[in-house]
C-alpha cells in the first residue's frame, strides 16, 4: 500500500501529460490553420489539465464542484466535437449540453442534499463522467465511417477504457471498505496511459485520411472515378480464382464523338459510361477499371460466364437508356466482351485478354452488342 503513489502526485502527472498534448495539438494547428479540429482536441486537453488543477483549489461547494464535473465532461466532449469537425459536420449539436448537465447536476444535487463531501455526491459526479465517456467512446468506436477509422477507434477504445476504472471508483465509494478503497486510485493510475492512447489515436487521424486520399489519387482515374491500371493491378491478385468473370467494354466510334462534339463532351460520355455501369453493378460487387482511352474492364467475383453475359447485356441496355435520357449528349453505344478466369491462369490479365478478344468480335459483328 505504502508504495502506491498518492492521488495529488498522480493528478500532477495527468495534468502534465494533458498539457503536453495541448502543446502538440497547438503546434499542429499553427502549421495547418484550416484543420480546426486540432483546436478542439487541444482545447479538450487544456480544459482537462485546468479541471484537474482546479480540483485542489476548489472550495468544494456544490456549485464549484458541480461546475468542475460539468467542465470535465466538456473536456471529453471536445474530443467528439473535433471528430465531427474532422468529418465536416457541425461540431456543436445542442444535445452535447445534456451530458454536461447530467455530470454537473449528478454531483451538485446530491452535494446539496447530503453535503459536498458525501460519497453520494462523488458517485453522482463520477456517473456523469462515465456516461460522457461511454457516449463519446461508443460513438467513436461504433460509428461506421470511411475516413480515418483506425485512429478514431483507438481514441474511442481509450475513452471506453475509463469505464472499468470509473466503475471501480464508484464501487469504492459505495462500499467504502479498505480493500475497495484502493480501487479509487485506479482511474488516476490508468489516466496517463489512456490519455496517451486517446491522443495518439486522434493525432493519427489526419495522417490516416491523407494516406487514404493519396492512395485513392494514385489508384483511381480522376475523370471517371474507376480504378486505373495501378488500381487494377492492386486488386487483381485478390480476384485471381476460377469463378471470377470479366466484362471488357469500349465506346463505339468514340473518336467520332470527340471529333464531332469536342473533347469535353467525350469526357462527359466517359463519366456517363461509368455511372451507367455502376447502376447495374455497384463497385462493392464488381470493381470497375479504366484501362485507358474508352476501354474499361469490370471484374465479377463469384459470377459465372452466363451471369456475366446477362450483366453485360444489362449494362448495354442501361447505357442505351441513359443515352436516350441525356439530350445534352450525342447518341452513343458500347460493345462488350465476356471472359473468365480459368483453372491454371496465372494472371487476371489472361482473362482480360479473352474478354478483349470477345469485345473485338462484338465490334466486328456490328457494335452495340455483347459477345
Ligand atoms: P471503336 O468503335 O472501334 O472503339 O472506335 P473508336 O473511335 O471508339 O476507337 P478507339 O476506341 O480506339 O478510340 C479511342 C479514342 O478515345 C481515342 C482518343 O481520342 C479518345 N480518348 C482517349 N482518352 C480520352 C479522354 O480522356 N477523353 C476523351 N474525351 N477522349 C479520349
Ligand atoms: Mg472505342
Amino acid at each position: 500500500m505504502s508504495d502506491l503513489p498518492d492521488i495529488p502526485t498522480l493528478r500532477l502527472c495527468s495534468m502534465l501529460a494533458s498539457l503536453a498534448f495541448f502543446g502538440v495539438f497547438a503546434c499542429l494547428w499553427v502549421g495547418r490553420r484550416d484543420e480546426g479540429y486540432f483546436l478542439h482536441w487541444g482545447g479538450g486537453s487544456l480544459l482537462y489539465a485546468g479541471v484537474i488543477c482546479s480540483y485542489d483549489y476548489s472550495a468544494h461547494t456544490p456549485l464549484q464542484d458541480g461546475l468542475l464535473y460539468a467542465l470535465l465532461s466538456a473536456s471529453t466532449l471536445l474530443v467528439l466535437t473535433g471528430v465531427r469537425r474532422f468529418d465536416g459536420r457541425a461540431p456543436f449539436p445542442v444535445w452535447l449540453l445534456l451530458p454536461m448537465l447530467v455530470s454537473g447536476l449528478g454531483y451538485g444535487v446530491p452535494a446539496h442534499l447530503f453535503g459536498g463531501d458525501s460519497a453520494w455526491a462523488r458517485i453522482g459526479g463520477t456517473c456523469g463522467s462515465l456516461l460522457t465517456m461511454a457516449l463519446v467512446g461508443g460513438r467513436l468506436v461504433l460509428e461506421r465511417t470511411r475516413s480515418a477509422p483506425r485512429g478514431r477507434r483507438i481514441a474511442g477504445a481509450a475513452l471506453l477504457g475509463y469505464i472499468p476504472a470509473f466503475l471501480a471508483a464508484i464501487a469504492a465509494e459505495a462500499f467504502g471498505t479498505a480493500a475497495v478503497n484502493m480501487a479509487a486510485l485506479i482511474p488516476m493510475l490508468a489516466d496517463q496511459l489512456l490519455l496517451a492512447v486517446l491522443n495518439l489515436g486522434l493525432i493519427a487521424m489526419p495522417g490516416e485520411r491523407a494516406q487514404a486520399a493519396l492512395r485513392e489519387a494514385a489508384l483511381r482515374d480522376p475523370l471517371t472515378g474507376a480504378w486505373n491500371r495501378a488500381g487494377l493491378a492492386a486488386l487483381a491478385p485478390g480476384l485471381l480464382r476460377p469463378g471470377t468473370a470479366v466484362i471488357a467494354f469500349d465506346i463505339d466510334h468514340f473518336k467520332a464523338i470527340n471529333d464531332g462534339h469536342g473533347h469535353a463532351t467525350g469526357d462527359r460520355v466517359l463519366a456517363a459510361l461509368v455511372t451507367g455501369a455502376r447502376a447495374v453493378l455497384p463497385e462493392a460487387e464488381a470493381p470497375l477499371a479504366r484501362l485507358g482511352g474508352d476501354e474499361f474492364v469490370m471484374l465479377l467475383p463469384g459470377r459465372s460466364r452466363a451471369e456475366a453475359s446477362w450483366y453485360a447485356d444489362a449494362i448495354r441496355r442501361e447505357i442505351r437508356a441513359l443515352a436516350a435520357r441525356s439530350p445534352d449528349l450525342p447518341p452513343w453505344t458500347i460493345s462488350l466482351g465476356i471472359g473468365a478466369i480459368e483453372p491454371g491462369d496465372r494472371e487476371v490479365a489472361q482473362a482480360i485478354e479473352r474478354a478483349d478478344r470477345s469485345l473485338y468480335r462484338a465490334k466486328a459483328e456490328g457494335r452495340d452488342r455483347a459477345a
